[in-house]
């Protein structure tokens, strides 16, 4: 028997996905039907402006919306059920405990963190039988699906002998 936490491994499956299409060039994006303006302060508008092009390289496409705002024009088709306001939000309050001397390529680890961990599903998300598959059939395809990015287990496993055991049959 498997027990699988959805979150956690859905989390690696899309760190992935995101990773393989950087490493073939851009990961592809959408533009949004409305712009989703996010007000920042100037801290976040001095990160905002470091990570501009990591940004652009994971399909998510910024433009200025007032003096101390920005929108979220486009962004990436793969995370399609995602919030995009949600997901840039949790991208700016990461990016804001980044060093300061972090270079563009250095910014790319929590962008992608980010990224991943909130568009997964939530552990208390009730999943149809067809989107367990998918997350089962995807597994295969995850390098390293056992565990999250942040290094937890992705699923438990427990043997029939375990099972018994613990029901006391033997
Ligand atoms: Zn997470």
């Amino acid at each position: 028997m498997v027990i699988v936490d959805q979150h956690a491994l859905h989390e690696r499956i899309l760190y992935e996905k995101l990773k393989r299409r950087l490493a073939e060039g851009k990961v592809a994006s959408q533009q949004l039907l409305v712009p989703m303006p996010i007000e920042l302060n100037n801290q976040q508008q001095g990160v905002l402006e470091r990570a501009k092009e990591v940004l652009e390289q994971v399909g998510i496409e910024l433009v200025d919306f007032g003096p101390k705002a920005i929108a979220v024009q486009s962004f990436p088709a793969m995370l399609g059920q995602a919030d995009p306001g949600a997901v840039v939000q949790d991208i700016i309050d990461r990016l804001a405990e980044v060093p300061a001397g972090m270079s563009g390529e250095q910014l790319l680890e929590p962008v992608l963190a980010s990224m991943s961990c909130k568009a997964a599903v939530k552990a208390g998300d009730e999943l149809s039988s067809e989107e367990m598959s998918q997350l089962l059939a995807d597994r295969k395809l995850a390098e390293m699906s056992s565990s999250c990015p942040h290094g937890r287990p992705t699923m438990l496993k427990m043997s029939l002998a375990e099972l018994e055991k613990q029901f006391k049959r033997i």
